[in-house]
């Protein structure tokens, strides 16, 4: 049987001499694998569709294991992406973040459109770090975590200070400080950004500026509480802090 559906190139693996296997995640289906036949030739008209980060029409042969790709249509290349390592770095990060949350061909158009914009945003030059954690924010109720991000956690005030509590699962207020000696002690504006990544509707995005000493807490907070409790363990996450390194030796000069 021949299906349409729209969606965005995840991975793309070499599979002998001439295929590849690619993964696209599509508004239809969810996470779907299919063999791109003769793909790693350029001169293949799959070529450009099997491409990381492409977004477009795919049309598959479904069949009972993987599926074939029988022909797509670019929307975007994601050109900007491709063109520049750091955004590469951060995009890579991102669809390997997806692809290894989510089971094969479990529908969900909501985090269709959060991959969709997220990449597009980092594609026309938003900042990526905060692009990036907005999108980590949003995937905490994909990988079954559920931070308390608007009140005390521990007991339920809404006024004062907050610091985030790795180990009570959310936000803490300054009268629950003791309670759990390693918070972690953000800044407000920090705070404030992390509630409001985790709840707003990305389609809503203005343009934000943020600090660089507010990235950082970000940044570390993010991953601290990703590793404590995602399970997950991605090659591109630890290219990405390597490549983040020489970035920021780059911005000093
Ligand atoms: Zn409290």
């Amino acid at each position: 049987m021949l299906t349409k559906c729209e969606g965005i190139v995840i991975r793309s693996t070499d599979y002998g001499e001439t295929n590849k296997i690619i993964n696209i995640y599509t508004r239809e289906f969810g996470k779907i694998g299919v063999m791109a036949r003769g793909a790693k030739k350029p001169s293949s008209r799959l070529a450009a569709i099997s491409q990381l980060f492409t977004y477009g029409h795919f049309l598959i042969q479904t069949s009972k294991g993987l599926g074939t790709l029988q022909q797509g249509e670019m929307i975007s290349s994601m050109r900007a992406i491709r063109e520049d390592i750091f955004k590469t770095a951060y995009a890579s990060y991102i669809v390997e973040l997806l692809d290894k949350s989510v089971e094969d061909k479990k529908t969900n158009p909501y985090l269709f459109e959060l991959l969709y914009m997220t990449l597009q945003y980092i594609n026309e030059d938003y900042d990526m770090d905060i692009m990036t954690n907005i999108f980590e924010m949003k995937m905490l109720n994909v990988l079954g975590m559920y931070p308390i991000m608007n009140q005390c956690a521990l007991c339920g005030e809404k006024e004062g200070r907050f610091a985030f509590s790795i180990r009570e699962n959310g936000i803490i207020c300054h009268r629950c400080f003791e309670k759990d000696p390693y918070h972690l002690a953000l800044s407000q504006p920090a705070i404030k950004l992390l509630r409001l990544f985790y709840y707003f509707d990305i389609g809503r995005l203005g343009n934000i500026s943020v600090k660089p000493e507010t990235k950082k807490e970000l940044r570390n907070t993010i991953s601290m509480y990703y590793d404590e409790y995602s399970g997950l363990h991605l090659k591109s996450k630890r290219f990405l802090d390597q490549i983040d390194h020489l970035r920021q030796s780059f911005d000093r000069n």
